[in-house]
């Protein structure tokens, strides 16, 4: 039998429309993709009954509160990258590093300065969506280790994005969950680590112009002021204070699942919900989003470094001048950095046990 070109070049260009109209969909509601066992596993982490929030306290959360404030306040105008107010945060910071005895990790000082040209950039499987990258100038990471109790380990990096989206029509965006959140939890590790060191050094990352398309993270690579094979592994902290849910995602244990017992560990004395979602590829993913790529660890998985990315799901005050300091949840940010702070000793246990081998 002699198929025509034509008919093969139609149904190719059909296909290829109804991938193309996918794509742009998003996310097709596949939930029968999700396998019996993964729906099991969300199901059971509903309806389990969480411990009452009794924590050691370790961390002290008035002064999370107090570094979160500080960074959340209208003067810091919202933090916008490379503007007077994250200019302002990066010294603050600096100044933070200093007291917590971090040892400069950047490369003037503390600090990781770069520039970023107007470009474009692609993304989706045909590389068919784009986004304009905007030039960037007098933007800084901010770089601090401690040393290991293990000498030859490489890192285990800690990152967090200071920069938020600025003023906007005069209205400020103080960014308070997002992501002073995170950077006054990653201080308060730091305060915490100093004291009780781990086996691998710590390497603490506060990264700037994450909202201008994770560019921080990029030029951190780019510039080698970080080489991938510096790092064990990339603990990414974005948005940790407020869930009426009282749920914190943990994502990448679709591309790391060595993480799944790690996790149950750590559940176990955690009053917050760990979930396990929001890292499976477009074809797996359901009705939910993947969030590989919604903030820096993205880049770090891009360059083959292992990730846990925490979060809380969006709220309506996300990416509106109403994320302010007054609607942080202070227990449950609390619980979630304790969690955080058990996670990191597990994390760095196993990997220590793992490089004995
Ligand atoms: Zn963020």
């Amino acid at each position: 039998m002699k198929i025509g070109f034509k008919p093969i070049l139609v149904t190719l260009g059909l296909l290829a429309g109804l991938t193309f109209a996918a794509q742009q969909w998003g996310y097709p509601a596949w939930q029968s993709w999700l396998t019996e066992r993964e729906a099991a596993r969300i199901e059971a982490l509903k309806s389990m009954p969480l411990p009452a929030a009794e924590l050691p306290g370790r961390l002290d959360k008035d002064r999370m509160m107090q570094d979160l404030s500080w960074m959340a306040h209208p003067e810091r105008e919202g933090r916008e990258s490379g503007q007077a107010g994250a200019l302002a945060t990066r010294h603050w910071l600096v100044q933070q590093y200093q007291q917590i005895g971090l040892q400069p990790a950047g490369v003037d000082g503390y600090l990781h300065q770069y520039e970023v040209q107007e470009h474009i950039q692609f993304s989706g499987v045909f590389r068919q969506r784009q986004r304009q990258i905007e030039a960037i100038s007098n933007a800084a990471n901010v770089l601090g280790r401690l040393p290991g109790k293990q000498a030859g380990l490489p890192y285990i990096a800690i990152s967090a994005h200071y920069d938020h989206l600025g003023v906007r029509n005069g209205d400020v965006f103080h960014g308070a969950d997002d992501n002073a959140s995170g950077v006054a939890a990653m201080l308060e590790l730091a305060r915490y680590f100093a004291l009780n060191p781990t086996e691998h050094p710590l390497l603490f990352m506060a990264l700037d112009s994450e909202e201008k398309g994770l560019q921080g993270a990029v030029a951190l690579f780019r510039d080698q002021a970080i080489r991938p094979e510096q790092l064990a592994f990339n603990v990414n902290l974005d948005m940790l204070s407020r869930d009426s849910e009282r749920q914190l995602f943990a994502v990448g244990t679709y591309q790391h699942p060595w993480l799944h017992p790690l996790l149950d560990q750590v559940q176990q004395q955690s009053s917050v919900r760990l979930m396990r979602a929001h890292d499976r590829p477009w074809w797996r993913a359901g009705r939910t989003e993947n969030w590989v790529n919604s903030s820096d660890h993205g880049v770090f998985h891009r360059h083959g470094v292992p990730f846990i990315y925490f979060g809380v799901a969006d709220h309506p005050d996300y990416h509106t001048p109403r994320d302010t300091s007054d609607r942080v949840d202070v227990t449950f940010y609390h619980a979630v950095s304790e969690t955080v702070l058990d996670f990191i000793k597990l994390l760095d246990q196993q990997l220590a046990a793992k490089a004995q081998h």
